[in-house]
């Protein structure tokens, strides 16, 4: 299986070098034509019945790339075709991905069957063409009814994993949940650091640091690694075991998001969250200069440290994610508020309550004074359904900027 995941990559690469170069060679500035021009006529664009029809040759050059099943390499043009449509076109809700990136070892790590057969697991053993039978550890039972489709074979850390894609046609496809929210069956969560979530009831919820608490014993193994010589069979296993403390470290922070979002789609019919955007969470803060082009301190390394938390935290992933796909399971709403002075106001009188990101508690004259993270998940609660906050917007950014702080509130 490795070396088909070697093969498979390589040609991977080749074919996603076809694709770039195509491109490359027939393609001009309007006001001047580079030297890399094509001057014949150009060749046919290649596409994917294209790629796919050149397996056959590929197969007669170099024919040890018959050992793979012709279902697996054909899934491997499929994907060079995928990365690139994404990248050019966008996927069906027209977002695009970035420039699909040449693979390493570490970035190809599955191959797929388009189809297996509906019996091709037999007691411990699974069956997948040209590899065999194979020992397997089932993590649960086929359910009634559904037939295998697909499965994906994956080399992780500690392990081949293959994942089956089944079918049964008499499910129907999710419904759609129509839901009014009402100040009754539904509750405000706002996501945090201090507390992971502050829930409109009073819930709170802080963090576990797996993370931080992994962290020691992986920068130990860390040193240890770099002790060793480059290449050696100590500094290999010392990299196998720095692979499965991270795997472990992602396993249990899953388990740990997935069995809250269970909890908190327990509570209400509908879960008002704000909208929060990754791409803000992990922005690097701009270079600062003074007047003579001195650098000056510009709050990054205060914020690498909020990075990393939030990076351990997993908040975007929380809320974007798993806690929409459990609520939609139990047949729950999920809605995105706008989260623009949800921290900044008071939760009971709504007025103005400036706080900076070091003041955790909410103090209002109107008497009220609780955490600062319950207070917010209040607004969001108040602000899903239909509270408007007055937001001073330039005071509030100039205010964060001349502080270096992140434009966001945590
Ligand atoms: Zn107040």
């Amino acid at each position: 299986m490795s070396k088909w995941l070697d093969m498979l990559r390589h040609q991977y690469n080749y074919l996603l070098a076809d694709r770039f170069d195509w491109w490359e060679f027939n393609r001009c500035p309007i006001n001047a034509c580079p030297l890399v021009c094509s001057i014949a006529e150009p060749r046919e664009q290649p596409e994917y019945y294209g790629q796919k029809r050149s397996l056959v040759s590929l197969k007669a050059e170099r024919d040890w790339y018959k050992d793979i099943h012709a279902d697996v390499l054909q899934d491997m043009v499929k994907r060079v075709d995928l990365a690139l449509t994404r990248f050019i076109k966008g996927d069906s809700n027209g977002k695009r991905s970035g420039k699909p990136r040449f693979k390493n070892k570490n970035r190809y790590r599955t191959f797929a069957y388009q189809r297996v057969k509906p019996d091709c697991i037999q007691g411990n053993r699974i069956e997948l063409p040209k590899l065999g039978k194979i020992k397997l550890i089932q993590h649960r039972p086929i359910p009634d009814g559904f037939t295998l489709k697909r499965a994906l074979v994956t080399q992780k850390a500690d392990g081949w994993y293959v994942s089956l894609t089944l079918e049964d046609v008499s499910v129907p496809d999710s419904p759609v949940i129509d839901k009014k929210p009402t100040e009754a069956n539904s509750i405000g969560v706002d996501a945090g650091l201090e507390y992971f979530v502050a829930c409109s009831d009073g819930t709170m919820v802080k963090p576990p640091k797996f993370y931080r608490q992994a962290e020691e014993k992986l920068s130990k193994l860390q040193a240890k690694r770099e002790a060793r010589k480059k290449g050696s069979t100590a500094r290999r296993k010392l990299n196998e075991r720095i692979a499965k403390l991270h795997q472990q470290i992602a396993r249990q922070r899953q388990q740990w998001h997935f069995e809250l979002a269970g909890e908190l789609v327990d509570k209400a019919e509908v879960v008002f969250v704000e909208d929060l955007k990754v791409s803000n969470l992990a922005k690097r803060n701009k270079p600062k200069q003074d007047n003579e082009g001195k650098f000056l301190p510009n709050g990054q390394s205060a914020k690498s440290g909020l990075n990393k938390s939030f990076a351990d935290a997993g908040i975007a992933g929380f809320l974007n994610e798993i806690l929409p796909y459990k609520a939609a399971r139990a047949g729950r709403l999920v809605i995105k508020v706008n989260p623009a002075g949800t921290s900044q106001h008071c939760a009971i009188c709504l007025n103005r309550v400036p706080k900076e990101l070091s003041d955790r508690w909410h103090d209002c004259s109107c008497g009220v004074s609780m955490p600062r993270d319950l207070n917010s998940g209040i607004l969001i609660k108040k602000v899903g359904l239909g509270v408007r906050l007055t937001i001073k917007r330039e005071s509030g950014k100039s205010r964060r900027r001349s502080l270096h702080l992140p434009d966001r509130e945590v």
